[in-house]
């Protein structure tokens, strides 16, 4: 998937957003990962460049930047999760190790008519949620086998 890293700052500007150190540093870290991070995990690195930022600052912001576009958002099991990729797309989740990735292409209109059509319902956006094992934990042997995660999906290790 390629990140639209370059919608740049000049766009916020001319949205009249202040342009905080922070929210730079926030939005520079969400887009720097397709790992869908969540406020905890851009809280961790934002602080590394500035030791007294607050979670709540962080998380505030991420919003903000999410309300405006500049972010998707998207709630998950485990929480809130924030996508540097802002443009419409599908994701896998691996229920080995709890990552979540993007899956580019969608077959939208079809889906869209499918749905809509027996029940005369207008569907203006859909999403489809992908779950299985990722190619790194396939590749992994002796990994446990997946349904022992099952119970503990939505609070995934390490990102
Ligand atoms: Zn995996
Ligand atoms: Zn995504």
């Amino acid at each position: 998937m390629i990140p639209n890293k370059d919608r740049g700052f000049d766009t916020l500007r001319a949205r009249g957003l202040r342009l905080t150190r922070p929210r730079r540093l926030i939005l520079d870290v969400v887009r720097a990962t397709d790992a869908h991070p969540t406020a905890a995990f851009v809280y961790q690195r934002v602080r590394r460049r500035l030791p007294r930022v607050s979670l709540a600052t962080v998380h505030r912001n991420l919003r903000m930047l999410a309300a405006e576009g500049f972010l998707a958002e998207r709630a998950d099991a485990g929480g809130m999760r924030f996508d540097g990729n802002t443009a419409p797309h599908d994701h896998f989740t691996c229920l080995a190790c709890g990552r979540i990735y993007d899956v580019p292409g969608r077959t939208e209109r079809s889906v869209r008519r499918r749905v809509a059509a027996p029940i005369g319902f207008e569907v203006l956006e859909h999403r489809t949620e992908y779950y299985g094992r990722c190619v790194a934990c396939r590749r992994q042997r002796g990994r446990p086998p997946v349904t022992q995660y099952r119970r503990s999906y939505g609070r995934p290790q390490g990102h």
